[in-house]
């Protein structure tokens, strides 16, 4: 008799979960039938989704705007406005018939593109803490994740020195998450300079992820490496509505790129997933034609939120610089002696706040020594948590 063969999956979808993950569920496992608990894990906009958007997807449906989009790659107007303000925004030009397509998200739009660049065995650099889905794209695609860390000496900017360490035969590709998951940094135009200059030495495509490019304080301005001279023959740019428009729910955003290469983007995109969401789309669409007051508004509360959290965590001893960009704190709670595990456990189980440790998104030693708290909560509930948790670093000091 054959062995029965429904018992064993595949391996890699068995090891989807990142074991780093563990630390999280850990951490979570200590607010398990806890109620007000106050959570500063998730990187989920509290925000809804602005009125004008959601009136738009609700006259999509009521059109009957319900079937599949074609061409596949997204609606013409869309396009056409995604065109718009990559060239108004970011600074370079795009055909929107040849160089634009819309996806499920930014996840989809990095998976597609590892799907659509990396060979068995092709190497990727990634900024190490890292965004894990972007991680596993490179694995699923055959390619190997290559890690530079972020180091708390440059404001966890990626060191373009590093980088240039990190390249071999094998590798294939920058991936640059701008402003960045989970640290909050924000890269300067020298560092992308250089990021380009390593990238054309080399010969190097530049991957990335600019989910968070609306998401930018204290002045500071967000530069797409693909508007920098020679840069986007060799940029693949990834952007997204979840966190600007706070549209997370609504799996929609778009990928960049030159035309060769959305050539066969394209077609894996048409192929895997057909087309992105109609009704989505025409929710896009409203959002980057309509007024940015939403997201302008957004991102002071963001800002204010920022500054209330970093100044109140670091007069506890939990030492941050407020960062540039994004929306989490990635902080210092190495005086306490503890693991970032045990410390974001004890805030979870005595303070009912929850925060994540800097383990869960690094292979480095160091991130032992962080834990990062989103700002996705109103600023009253931010006055509390800090309570909360004064009341336990007191008891530590
Ligand atoms: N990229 C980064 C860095 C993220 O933090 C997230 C979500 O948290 C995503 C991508 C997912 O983006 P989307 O909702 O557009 O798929």
């Amino acid at each position: 008799m054959t062995a029965d063969r429904i018992s064993s999956l595949a391996k890699r979808a068995e090891d989807i979960k990142s074991p780093k993950f563990g630390v999280i569920a850990e951490v979570r496992k200590c607010i398990e039938g806890l109620t007000d608990v106050i959570n500063l894990g998730y990187g989920e906009p509290d925000f809804p989704t602005p009125m004008h958007i959601r009136e738009a997807a609700k006259k999509a449906i009521d059109e009957g705007f319900t079937h599949y989009v074609l061409p596949p790659e997204g609606l013409p107007e869309l396009r056409s406005a995604i065109a718009g303000k990559v060239s108004r925004k970011n600074g370079f030009d795009v055909d929107p018939s040849t160089e634009v397509l819309v996806t499920a998200g930014v996840q989809e739009a990095i998976n597609h593109t590892m799907l659509s660049i990396l060979e068995p065995g092709d190497e990727v650099i990634i900024a190490d803490p890292y965004y894990y889905s972007h991680a596993l794209a490179v694995i699923f695609s055959g390619g190997i994740p290559i890690y530079t860390e972020l180091k708390e000496n440059r404001d966890f900017r990626a060191d373009p020195e590093d980088i240039e360490k990190k390249v071999t035969s094998k590798t294939k590709a920058i991936l640059l998450i701008d402003p960045n998951c989970p640290t909050g940094s924000l890269l300067t135009m020298e560092d992308l300079n250089a990021v380009a200059q390593i990238a054309t030495r080399h010969g190097l495509f530049v991957v990335t992820d600019e989910i968070y490019e609306d998401l930018v304080y204290d002045g500071a301005k967000h530069y797409s490496i693909a508007s920098f001279p020679g840069m986007k023959e060799r940029t693949i740019s990834t952007f997204g509505f979840s966190k600007s428009y706070a549209m997370t729910g609504w799996r929609v955003g778009y990928v960049v790129g030159s035309k060769d290469l959305m050539r066969v983007l394209k077609e894996v995109h048409a192929q895997l997933t057909i087309c992105t969401n109609s009704i989505s789309q025409k929710a896009a669409l409203t959002a980057l034609t309509g007024s940015q007051e939403c997201v302008e508004e957004m991102r002071r509360s963001y800002e204010s939120r920022r500054n209330l959290l970093a100044a109140g965590l670091n007069k506890l001893g939990i030492v941050c610089n407020p960062p540039k960009g994004s929306f989490y704190l990635y902080t210092d709670v190495s005086r306490f002696n503890l693991s970032s595990t045990e410390f974001a456990k004890l805030l979870a189980r005595d303070a009912k706040v929850l925060g994540y440790p800097g383990t869960a998104y690094s292979l480095s030693k160091s991130s032992d020594r962080y834990v990062r708290f989103s700002l996705t909560t109103s600023e009253e509930k931010l006055k509390e948590a800090l309570e909360r948790i004064s009341s336990v670093t007191a008891e530590l000091s």
